[in-house]
C-alpha cells in the first residue's frame, strides 16, 4: 500500500498512548451516510442557508422543511452500522490508547462501534434526541419520527411551550460550551491528535487541531482529499478511512 512509511509512523505514535481522535462526516461515508461537502453530499440536495437557527425560530415553513430534512435523515441513518474505521478506534480504546473521541458527527456510530460513551464528545450534538430550545427538555427521536410518518405537525414543548428541534447544532447556534471546553482540554493534554474524515473547514471545531499542535502534540490527518491543515500536520495520509484505520490497527504492537 502507498503510504506504508506514514502508516508505520502513525502506528508507532498510537502505541505511545495519549491519543485524541477527531472525526468528521467522512468517517461515516463507508457506513452509507453522506458527508456535507463531497459531490452528492447533503449540501447538494439541501440548501444550508435555509437551516440557520435564526430562520428556524422565525419561520414555521423553515421548521416544516427542517423536520422533513430530519425525517429523511432518520430514515437513512437508522439503518447505518459502524464501519471499519469506527471499529478500529473502539479497538484502540480497548488497548488503552484513546483518551477521547471528539466528533463533529451526529450519528452516534462511535458509541455503536463500542467507544465508551463518556469518552465520545459530540460537539455538534446528536440526531437521536430532540431538545426544547427554551427549557432544554430532551425527548427520544422515535416519537417525532412516528408523527412525521403520519404527516402530522410537530407541536411545541409539552412542558413549556418552547420550540422543539433535533438536538444538533445548527448554523448560527452555539456549540455546547461544556462539551467544547472538554474537547479543548483534551486537545491540550494529548500526545497525538488523529483527525479522520473531516474537511477541517468548519470553525470553531477545526481549530482543535491547532490547539493540540500548539500544545506540543503530534498531528495526524487521514482524509480522502487534502485539507487546509495538512501543512501543519506531522503526517497527512490520503485515502479511505476504513482501509487506513484497519491497516494502522494491524500495525499496533
Ligand atoms: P465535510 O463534509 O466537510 O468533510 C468530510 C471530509 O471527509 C471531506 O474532506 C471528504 O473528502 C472526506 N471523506 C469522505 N469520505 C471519506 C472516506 N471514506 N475516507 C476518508 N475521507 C473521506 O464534513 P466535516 O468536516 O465533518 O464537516 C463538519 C460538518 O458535517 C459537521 O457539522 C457535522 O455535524 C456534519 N455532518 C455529520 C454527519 C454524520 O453525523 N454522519 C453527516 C454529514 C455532516
Amino acid at each position: 500500500m502507498e503510504n506504508e512509511g506514514a502508516l508505520k509512523k502513525l502506528a508507532g505514535w498510537i502505541d505511545d498512548g495519549g491519543m485524541v481522535v477527531f472525526t468528521g462526516a467522512g468517517i461515516s461515508t463507508e457506513s452509507g451516510l453522506s458527508d456535507f461537502r463531497s459531490p452528492g453530499g447533503i449540501w447538494d440536495r439541501f440548501n444550508p442557508a435555509e437551516f440557520t437557527l435564526q430562520k428556524f425560530t422565525a419561520s414555521a415553513e423553515t421548521r416544516r422543511n427542517f423536520w422533513r430534512f430530519y425525517h429523511e435523515n432518520w430514515k437513512v441513518s437508522r439503518a447505518a452500522k459502524p464501519n471499519r474505521a469506527h471499529l478500529a478506534i473502539a479497538e484502540m480504546e480497548k488497548k488503552g490508547k484513546v483518551n477521547a473521541v471528539v466528533t463533529q458527527n451526529i450519528d452516534e456510530l462511535h458509541q455503536a462501534a463500542g467507544s465508551s460513551p463518556e469518552k465520545v464528545l459530540e460537539i455538534h450534538g446528536t440526531m437521536w434526541k430532540v431538545g426544547c430550545l427554551s427549557c432544554g427538555d430532551i425527548s427520544p427521536w422515535e416519537d417525532f419520527f412516528q408523527l412525521l410518518e403520519e404527516e402530522k405537525e410537530i407541536e411545541n414543548c409539552r412542558l413549556c411551550g418552547g420550540l422543539l428541534k433535533p438536538a444538533t447544532v445548527s448554523f448560527g447556534q452555539s456549540l455546547p460550551a461544556d462539551v467544547l471546553n472538554e474537547a479543548q482540554h483534551q486537545c491540550t493534554q494529548c500526545k497525538l491528535l488523529l483527525c479522520i474524515g473531516s474537511s477541517l473547514a468548519v470553525y470553531p471545531a477545526a481549530r482543535l487541531p491547532e490547539v493540540a499542535k500548539n500544545a506540543g502534540a503530534k498531528l495526524a490527518i487521514v482524509n480522502r482529499e487534502p485539507t487546509p491543515l495538512d501543512r501543519i500536520a506531522d503526517v497527512a495520509i490520503k485515502g479511505e478511512a476504513g482501509e487506513i484505520m484497519n491497516k494502522v490497527l494491524s500495525l499496533l504492537a
